[in-house]
């Protein structure tokens, strides 16, 4: 038995999570997904600064150069 609190998240968890995603989705209209697409791409989801595409031990990752909230001066998220 490992930690669950660190181990991957059970099929079960994911399909209850990914279920109550989709209702979410579903209440919105067209444009509604469209305008927070265009609003969020390339966000970063902690602080809201454009992301950088850097590549990290030959992986292509989303990079946030910017401070979290809150944090004068930080670490970058
Ligand atoms: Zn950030």
């Amino acid at each position: 038995m490992g930690d669950r609190r660190r181990g991957p998240a059970q099929p079960e968890e994911l399909a209850r999570r990914r279920a109550s995603r989709e209702r979410d989705t579903q209440e919105l209209t067209v444009q509604e997904r469209e305008s927070l697409r265009a609003q969020h791409w390339m966000r970063c989801p902690k602080c809201g600064v454009q992301l950088d595409e850097i590549t990290f031990r030959g992986v292509k990752v989303d990079k946030c150069f910017g401070w979290r909230v809150g944090q004068v001066p930080g670490p970058s998220c």
